[in-house]
């Protein structure tokens, strides 16, 4: 039911997680620019520190890279000591914010009410959300995988206006696959993504779901990445390790074109 993928530009996305400082995480972003900078066939995100955004969005300014923030607080200000709102993402240059990533779910107690709140937050503000979403390896032996993502992925998504619903990005991570080595093989986070892909038709409209660009993440590498980005509902790449090299990273970002 789903449309092919060539109606959708890829995404490839490096999350540096707390990896990177400013002048490594400048270094970085500057090679970059200069190995896939100018691509036009495919959006390339890098989601360094907090602290760091504000260093990478200049250094990458003039390239076609976009700077995104690891998470985000649904407030915008106010007595929330240690939280950084949207719109002070949007006033280092970041563009997009990653959401509900697993390693916020699992260390961070956060739930799919509060992954909804940020995604509405981020939208509100004119950020581009990338909701992940993803079962853990308990889930997948018992055989719910399914069930649970689209779960996740209706929780996060309800209540959004079509409008907002246009500029989401959702990853699917299989927690079983992030920094470990493993991955889904391309037919499995082709079925995954297929149902992500249909429960979002069967909630919001196959316009929405033909429209909306999903990312696999786990353990993606130069290696890996052109098979399950060939996928027909794989759109791109949220990338852990192997985003802080620059060879590694540049030579997935030139698998999605
Ligand atoms: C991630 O952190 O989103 C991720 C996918 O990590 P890795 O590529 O290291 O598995």
């Amino acid at each position: 039911m789903s449309v092919s993928h060539s109606q959708r530009r890829p995404m490839v996305a490096g999350n540096w997680k707390l990896h990177l400082r400013t002048a490594e995480g400048c270094e970085l972003a500057s090679g970059l620019v200069g190995e896939v900078g100018s691509l036009a066939e495919v959006d390339v995100v890098l989601a360094p520190v907090f602290t760091v955004l504000g260093a990478v969005a200049e250094a990458v300014q003039g390239s076609r890279i976009r700077v995104a923030a690891q998470d985000v607080y649904w407030e915008s200000k106010g007595a929330f000591t240690g939280e950084v709102g949207a719109d002070h993402l949007i006033d280092v240059g970041c563009k997009l914010v990653i959401v509900g990533h697993s390693e916020r779910r699992q260390y961070f107690a956060e739930q799919d009410a509060d992954v909804s709140r940020k995604a509405q937050a981020a939208l509100n503000q004119e950020l581009t959300p990338i909701i992940c979403v993803g079962e853990s390896l308990e889930i997948r032996q018992l055989g719910h995988e399914i069930a649970f993502v689209v779960g996740q992925v209706r929780a996060a998504l309800a209540g959004l206006s079509k409008e907002h619903l246009r500029k989401v990005v959702l990853a699917y991570e299989p927690i079983w696959a992030i920094g470990t080595g493993k991955t889904a093989s391309p037919a499995d986070a082709q079925t995954m993504h297929q149902a992500i892909r249909f429960a979002v038709a069967e909630a919001h409209g196959q316009d929405i779901a033909n429209g909306m660009r999903i990312l696999y993440g786990g353990s993606v590498k130069a290696e890996n990445a052109a098979d399950l980005m060939a996928q027909p509902d794989v759109d791109g790449a949220l990338v852990g390790g192997a985003s802080l090299n620059l060879e590694s990273f540049a030579a997935i970002v030139r698998a999605a074109c």
